[in-house]
């Protein structure tokens, strides 16, 4: 009988850190085991390409799951490199010692980057014991005819014996198998799961699907019975039969160049993994050697996901280390306002805490993600320039998160994203960038305009859009919610200075500033319309100021415009806060709390309704007067696409008008 070694006292501390604290997910003990039995063939390779004695078949080299249900069992086998006696006291017997690590090391002179080996940590292994109360190795080394069993309840110690008869003894049957003596299910853990075909499939192609070797379980399928005529008419039609099948698929599609791989194999993979119906707009894959390597593979998606504007929606990229899986979403891979992208990121480089599970925010992940970040953008600018219309598209389904990510960043964001940024010229009738906008600049105007509201129609025909388009000035219309937050958030368009052999070519770089078209200090007019708006206002000073009495604290001042061309009135404000602003303010949560705008009443000295206003005043009808005003600051707001304040009072003095 062999005495039971017991582990050593800071590894039991260890395992039991293992199993209890470090894995926050049980399920990963498959990926582990798999990815072990996967090194240890990496290792047969290898050594194999050296050693001509040891007779290999590469393509017999496969891993094999099964499962009894009955014994509550489940073996994951390799036909690898297998451990001796001592290799399996070595790498078992002592936690956090890595075998594959040290043989790594041994052979780094020979692999060259040859050897593309998972484990690094020595701690994988010991995940079983999270689903499993007692483990069985029984492995057999290359080129030794003995196979040894180890085996361990996982808190006291282990043994190691000869292994029993069959077990390993047929001729060359170096290897390892992992046998796991399942857990009772808890009310916490279903461990269940786990003894079933579905179970272990559903682990080997969520966390081992592109694991560079076969790994097989024999499956059951129904198979229609040969010559079914020659049956009774009440036999079955189908037979359940067992057959051998592989379930993971092997070669890792980001890890092929752009040349190899066809797009509709990348449409199918997008569409399969991240679970879509409808093929990527935009497919990117990048590769990386050297100091980090890692190898990318992008997706951006048609349409937007229906929970992509909702607190559910969680962002990041697959992280793979070495063909598998860490981590679904790797969040710390994406800035938010790339949230949209899907996509894998693989680097060996990656370095993992203790476990794999476990990620530290580190360096070579920073790198990375700047990278994928450089890339998107490139990207996207590359599909605004070669193809318009798909632009457009994208830009529908997610421009919204690119303008959150201005917004957010107070700014910040904004030399990074602007030229992402599409807006609706109210003069050409499309969407233009705003370096088209600049571009397009007639002499003269320096600042970007823009009108904000919730519909185009209405934006169209606003006064103040109005004027600014019949002095030739572009307007961009936004409707969207975070738009003039947005803005004003960046306040400035800057210009990157043009470059090449384009009619702009040369234009230095410059900042410009965006201004809503109906803010009262926003000058298109001439000096001459000014001075000749401040006089008329001037002269109309008591005729103003009754007005403005009696309309209150509705507005900060009345005046004369120098902007109007045809509208008889318009609201403008002053200050920071615009109508637009105010309105999407007030359907917010905190809208009681929601600072106002400061509101100026701003009339068309040119207009016949002005006149009436003047003979009201010099005839000293009071009421008739304050009707008016009551009226056109109401028909102003109406225009502005605003709620009048009070209907009723509206509605009245209409009726008194006619
Ligand atoms: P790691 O894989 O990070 O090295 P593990 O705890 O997963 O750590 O495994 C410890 C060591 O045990 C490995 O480094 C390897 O030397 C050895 N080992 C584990 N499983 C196998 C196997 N199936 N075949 C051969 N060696 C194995
Ligand atoms: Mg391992």
């Amino acid at each position: 009988m062999h005495r039971m070694k017991e582990f050593k006292t800071e590894s039991k501390k260890l395992l039991d850190l293992m199993i209890n604290s470090i894995y926050t997910n049980r399920e990963i003990f498959l990926r582990e085991l798999v990815s072990n039995a996967s090194d240890a063939i990496d290792k047969l390779s290898f050594v194999a390409l050296t050693d001509s004695t040891a007779n290999i078949t590469q393509d017999d080299l496969a891993i094999r799951i099964s499962y009894d249900e009955d014994a509550r069992t489940i073996t994951v086998s390799d036909n690898g490199i297998g451990m001796t006696a001592e290799e399996l006291e070595e790498n078992l017997g002592t936690i956090a010692h890595s075998g594959s690590e040290a043989f790594k090391a041994e052979h780094a002179e020979s692999q060259g980057d040859a050897m593309d080996i998972i484990g690094q940590f020595g701690v994988g292994f010991y995940s079983s014991f999270m689903v499993a109360s007692r483990v069985r190795v029984v492995s057999r080394a290359l080129g030794s005819n003995t196979a040894y069993a180890w085996e361990s309840d996982g808190i006291e110690g282990y043994t190691i014996e000869p292994a029993r008869p069959g077990e390993r003894d047929g001729e060359n049957d170096h290897g390892t198998d992992v046998i796991l003596y399942l857990r009772e299910s808890t009310d916490d853990e279903d461990v269940d799961r786990f003894l079933s075909e579905w179970g272990l499939r559903d682990l080997v192609k969520r966390y081992s699907n592109y694991v560079r070797y076969p790994i097989q379980m024999m499956v059951t399928k129904s198979v229609p019975v040969e010559n079914p005529e020659d049956l009774p008419e009440d036999a079955p039609r189908y037979v359940d039969h067992q057959e051998l099948e592989t379930i993971n698929s092997m070669t890792p599609i980001w890890k092929k160049r752009v040349s190899e791989v066809e797009q509709s194999d990348y449409d199918e993979f997008y569409k399969s993994t991240f679970h879509d119906y409808t093929d990527p707009l935009r497919t990117t894959s990048f590769h990386a050697e050297g100091a980090l390597s890692y190898d990318a593979l992008l997706f951006i998606p048609s349409e937007a996901p229906f929970d992509l504007y909702s607190k559910d929606y969680e962002k990041g990229l697959a992280l793979y280390s070495s063909n598998v899986l860490i981590q679904e979403k790797c969040a710390d891979l994406l800035p938010d306002y790339y949230n949209f992208v899907r996509g894998v990121v693989d680097s060996p480089d990656v370095t993992l805490n203790i476990s794999r599970e476990t990620l530290q925010q580190n360096a070579q992940l920073r790198a990375i993600a700047k990278r994928v970040e450089r890339k998107i953008k490139s990207e996207l600018s590359t599909m605004l320039a070669d193809d318009r219309e798909a632009y457009e598209k994208f830009f529908e389904n997610f421009g919204r998160g690119i303008k959150f990510g201005i917004y957010n960043s107070y700014g910040m964001n904004a030399s990074e994203l602007a030229d992402l940024l599409l807006f609706y010229s109210a003069k050409e009738d499309k969407m233009v960038t705003l370096r088209e906008y600049v571009q397009a600049m007639p002499e003269g105007q320096d600042k970007i305009l823009y009108a904000a509201g919730d519909s185009r129609d209405r934006l169209k025909k606003m006064p103040a859009v109005t004027s600014a388009l019949a002095r030739g000035y572009d307007v961009l219309l936004c409707t969207q919610d975070v738009d003039e937050f947005m803005i004003q958030a960046m306040r400035t368009y800057h210009m990157d200075a043009v470059a090449g052999d384009s009619e702009n070519a040369g234009t230095d770089a410059r900042d410009i500033e965006l201004a809503n078209v109906s803010t009262a200090d926003l000058d298109l007019a001439t000096e001459e319309e000014k001075s000749a708006a401040e006089q008329a206002t001037k002269d109309h000073e008591t005729l103003f100021e009754a007005m403005s009495e009696s309309l209150g604290d509705k507005v900060g001042s009345v005046r004369v415009s120098a902007n109007l061309t045809d509208a008889p009135a318009c609201i403008a404000t002053e200050g920071p806060i615009s109508l637009e602003m105010e309105r999407v303010m007030m359907q917010g949560p905190d809208a009681n709390m929601a600072p106002k705008a400061t509101r100026i009443l701003e009339l068309n000295a040119d207009h016949p309704v002005f006149q009436k206003l003047v003979a009201a005043q010099q005839a000293g009808d009071v009421d008739k007067l304050a009707m008016y005003a009551s009226l056109l600051y109401d028909q102003a707001l109406l225009v502005e696409g605003l709620p009048v304040d009070d209907p009723v009072e509206f509605a009245k003095n209409v009726c008194a008008l006619m």
